[in-house]
């Protein structure tokens, strides 16, 4: 049974997950922040990128997705059709307004198709309930953002723990299995901080250990790099390619970085809603 106080960080974390992007840290303790920065972040990139295996975990066939405003209709998403397999790391690309933050939507179920079909682990997503939709995406999917989306209120350790919490996991085991992965990312010193007592990018780590803490299958990020310099753009993509290799998960990165799409195994471009 979760305790009382588990219960009460799960509703914070429900009610504010969405809303809350991180505060920008004081200049003094950015500077503290950098130090630790360096020294965490130890590890060379491997420069070979990870095996791929032939099983399909992301397939989307003719996927057709319309937003109707009052007047206007605009075709986000035109008969896509995309294959990803286990294990594979794949930027997704294009210009502004191609299509791809709502195919990194439709293809998590956080937002629905027209028409088409698409199988995440040989699950078709049109056939599953709300609830089991949800279920689904807590034990499978870890999710990315740009802006952090990291609960001020809560520690470091406390903010990775959330998906476990809301997955059923103990306290106790919730705890360890959130120290193992901060210590992944290497910030495991930094466990009983604030969030807006951190850098940037060891904000994104912290989101990172969040997405991770649960081994899902797929990890799904939105422009992950978008709001760090170029240092902490690598520090972060040589995280994620150390991770995709240690746990074979399958990783779906939109980008805007030429140097975030050169270091996954494939680039899907986009364009006017098609991938081309
Ligand atoms: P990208 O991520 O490549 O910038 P988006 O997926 O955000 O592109 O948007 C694709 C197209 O769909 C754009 O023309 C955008 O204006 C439109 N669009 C996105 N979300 C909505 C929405 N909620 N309502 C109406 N139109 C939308």
């Amino acid at each position: 049974m979760p305790t009382k106080k588990t219960a009460t960080k799960k509703l914070v974390a429900k009610k504010t997950l969405k809303k809350t992007a991180a505060k920008k840290p004081s200049s003094k303790k950015t500077s503290v922040a950098k130090k630790t920065l360096k020294k965490t972040a130890t590890k060379k990139p491997s420069s070979k990128k990870t095996s791929v295996s032939k099983n399909l975990v992301i397939s989307a066939k003719n996927v057709l997705k319309v937003y109707k405003g009052t007047n206007i209709e605009v075709t986000a998403l035109n008969k896509v059709k995309i294959d990803i397999y286990e294990g594979e790391m794949v930027a997704i690309m294009g210009p502004s307004g191609c299509g791809k933050t709502t195919l990194l939507n439709c293809l998590s179920g956080l937002d629905s198709i027209d028409s088409g079909a698409i199988k995440l682990q040989n699950m078709e997503l049109g056939t599953l309930s709300d609830d089991k939709l949800s279920e689904f995406r807590a034990k499978n999917m870890g999710f990315v953002f740009q802006s952090f989306n990291l609960l001020p209120v809560l520690t470091t350790v406390e903010n990775v723990e959330l998906p476990l919490l809301v997955s059923g996991t103990s306290a106790k085991e919730a705890r360890k299995l959130s120290e193992a992965k901060l210590d992944d990312v290497g910030l495991l010193d930094w466990a009983t901080h604030l969030p807006g007592e951190l850098s940037g990018g060891q904000r994104q780590r912290v989101t990172l250990a969040r997405a991770l803490v649960n081994e899902p299958a797929i990890v799904w990020a939105d422009e992950p790099t978008g709001n760090l310099d170029s240092t902490n753009e690598l520090e972060i993509m040589d995280l994620l390619t150390d991770l995709n290799k240690k746990n074979n998960q399958t990783f779906v990165i939109v980008t805007h970085s030429e140097y975030v799409g050169g270091r996954t195994n494939r680039i899907i471009n986009m364009k006017d809603g098609k991938v081309v």
